[in-house]
C-alpha cells in the first residue's frame, strides 16, 4: 500500500530562518518542531524534507557542508526521539556562476521534482499527503503536486499570506506554527480513518 508524507519545508518551517547558514552551529531548530516531528512519525505518516537551498548554487554553502548540516541535523532530531524519513534537497540556481548549478531544473520549488523523487523512492501517495511550509512557493508546490498545502506563519508565513491572498492561492489551513500545522493534520486524519470525511 502506498504512504502518505507530510512535505516540509526546513528554513523558517522547522529552525529559524537565517538566510544562507553554512554551518549547523547557524541552524537554530524551533523548540516545538522535535514535538511536531516525532507525531507525524508515531502517526506512521512519513516526514519528507523538501528543501531549495540556492545557497549552493550561489557560492555561500559548498556541497558538502550542506550535507554535514543534515546528519547532525538528523541527529538532533534522533536524540528526541524522532526521525525524518527523506531528505530532498535542490542546489541549483538558474544565475550560478558555478556551471553545475545553473540550471533552470524541475526541482526547485514550486516545481514539483522533490516530490516526485520521494514518491518514487518512498511510495507516496502523493495526493493523500500534505505540504507545510512558510513561503509562496511552498503552497505553490503543495498545490501543484495536490497535496494539502499548509501555510505556517513562522519565517516570512505572514508576508506570504498576504501575497497569497493577492494571487487567491489559499492554503488550505494557515498554522501559528510547524506544532499547530501537524496536530491540523492529525485531526483531517483521525476524521479519515473513522470514516466521517
Ligand atoms: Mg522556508
Ligand atoms: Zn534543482
Amino acid at each position: 500500500m502506498k504512504k502518505r508524507a507530510v512535505f516540509l519545508d526546513r528554513d523558517g518551517t522547522i529552525n529559524k530562518d537565517v538566510g544562507y547558514p553554512n554551518s549547523f552551529s547557524l541552524i537554530k531548530i524551533y523548540p516545538f518542531s522535535f514535538e511536531a516531528i516525532r507525531k507525524i512519525n508515531e502517526a506512521g505518516l512519513l516526514a519528507v524534507i523538501v528543501t531549495n537551498q540556492s545557497g549552493v548554487g550561489r557560492g555561500l554553502i559548498v556541497e558538502k557542508s550542506l550535507h554535514d548540516i543534515h546528519r547532525k541535523f538528523k541527529a538532533t532530531f534522533a536524540k528526541h526521539d524522532a526521525h525524518f524519513d527523506g531528505f530532498y534537497y535542490c542546489p541549483h540556481y538558474p544565475s550560478s556562476l558555478i556551471p553545475r548549478y545553473r540550471k533552470n531544473c524541475q526541482c526547485r520549488k514550486p516545481n514539483p521534482g522533490m516530490a516526485l523523487q520521494a514518491a518514487e523512492d518512498l511510495n507516496i501517495d502523493i495526493k493523500k499527503s500534505y505540504m507545510i511550509g512558510d513561503k509562496v512557493e511552498d503552497i505553490l508546490f503543495g498545490l501543484n503536486i495536490q497535496a494539502k498545502p499548509i501555510l505556517v506563519l513562522t519565517g516570512f508565513g505572514k508576508k506570504s499570506l498576504l501575497k497569497l491572498k493577492e494571487k487567491g492561492r489559499i492554503p488550505a489551513y494557515a498554522a501559528s506554527n510547524l506544532l499547530d500545522a501537524v496536530n491540523w493534520i492529525l485531526k483531517i486524519e483521525k476524521k479519515a480513518s473513522s470514516g466521517l470525511n
